[in-house]
């Protein structure tokens, strides 16, 4: 391995790297055009964001983008992997303090407005930034989410690397299953799960692994806990892999044997809506109908108060992003929209269901990542 590949293992190599970055600033700057007010000069610093847009994928910097520059700053730390990652980014190293580098550059670019991630940016970063500029008269302007709706759209190359990590969490919970089973506890469910998916190539986990047994299956996003499973009980996992950068999504609900009437029934409910739903979202429908076809099918079967969340949320760098999936989601879906699909039923001190694939959308249907089987398992 050459060192510059050791340096940025998991890059994209060379010319494919600059030529996708150039792609993907153009987007961004495109999309800046229609802002109003519209910036001058537009500083990504939020890490999904400014991994985006430069490549970059250190822990700390800001991108600056103008119509005609491309800065990015950062620490000692990763000026030379800034160089290798970043093709045709200036890279400029920043201090003790990165807001005064930051203020210096934005001050040299002859602009009389700087647009910030409104929703990304903390409070500090916005003060220390704003009194800078202030001595230059430069304001700041805060700018909705630009590079989010840029992202939304994913190219093959970012489908590749979602489709591998959906494989990996796929493979990792076939080699988790036989632990299911009374006795063990959830944590130790959850750890096995998070060790396979770095054992068949994941960076980590996209979040903390979900498992919820019992009662606890009502928790949509209970936390995996030191509860052992009993006999009779519904078990949901929710894990996800990160594979250069871009995450997975996928849950499964299992029966620790026995399997009682209302907890098949419920799982075949639960399944249906989700396949009616896969079968029917496509570009062209709103998040809301989307999320419309599965929550009827819930609804109908008396469960409508029970499904308390959206269909699904959008999934890449970040594993919740948009589009949304959600009865107020007016947002149109389109050919490359990577996003999940998991109807849930919750009932408090019962227990819960939920049934979780990741799609990618394509003109006329959803092609589905997740292969794990969907069939009611009793274990
Ligand atoms: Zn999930
Ligand atoms: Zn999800």
């Amino acid at each position: 391995m050459r060192q510059d590949d050791a340096l940025v293992r998991g890059v994209p190599g060379g010319q494919e790297r600059g030529a996708v970055g150039a792609r993907r600033l153009e987007a961004v700057r495109r999309a800046l055009e229609t802002q109003d007010p519209r910036p001058e000069a537009f500083v990504v610093a939020s890490p999904e964001n400014r991994r985006y847009v430069t490549g970059f994928t250190g822990s700390s910097g800001a991108a600056v983008i103008t119509a005609d520059r491309a800065v990015l700053v950062t620490d000692f730390r990763y000026v030379d992997q800034a160089h290798l990652e970043c093709p045709g980014w200036e890279v400029v190293r920043h201090g003790p303090v990165m807001a005064d580098t930051l203020a210096e550059v934005l001050g040299g670019l002859d602009v009389k407005t700087v647009g910030f991630e409104r929703e990304q940016a903390t409070y500090a970063f916005y003060d220390e930034l704003a009194v800078r500029l202030r001595d230059k008269g430069v304001g700041l302007i805060p700018v909705g989410p630009v590079v989010e709706r840029v992202r939304e759209i994913k190219e093959e190359d970012e489908v590749a690397l979602i489709r591998a990590a959906a494989d990996i969490a796929d493979r990792a919970l076939g080699e988790v299953i036989h632990l299911i089973r009374p006795g063990i506890a959830e944590r130790d469910i959850a750890v096995e799960v998070e060790y396979r998916m770095r054992k068949l190539g994941a960076d980590g986990a996209a979040f903390p692994t979900i498992v919820a047994s019992g009662p606890r299956a009502a928790l949509p996003h209970g936390r995996a806990s030191d509860k052992t499973l009993a006999a009779g009980e519904l078990v949901t996992v929710d894990m996800g892999a990160v594979v250069r950068g871009y995450c997975s999504d996928l849950t499964r609900t299992f029966v620790v044997g026995p399997l009682g009437a209302e907890e098949e029934r419920v799982y075949r409910l639960v399944l249906e809506a989700q396949e009616k739903a896969l079968a029917a979202i496509r570009p062209g429908m709103t998040g809301r109908e989307a999320d419309a076809v599965a929550r009827d099918v819930i609804a109908g079967a008396g469960h409508g108060e029970h499904f308390g969340h959206g269909l699904g949320h959008g999934v890449g760098l970040a594993v919740h992003e948009s589009p949304r999936l959600s009865p107020t989601s007016d947002r149109v879906l389109e050919a490359g929209h990577v996003v999940t699909v998991e109807p849930g039923v919750y009932v408090s001190g019962w227990g819960g269901v939920r049934v979780e694939d990741l799609v990618v959308l394509r003109t006329g249907g959803a092609e589905v990542l997740s292969r794990f089987p969907k069939k009611l398992m009793v274990l």
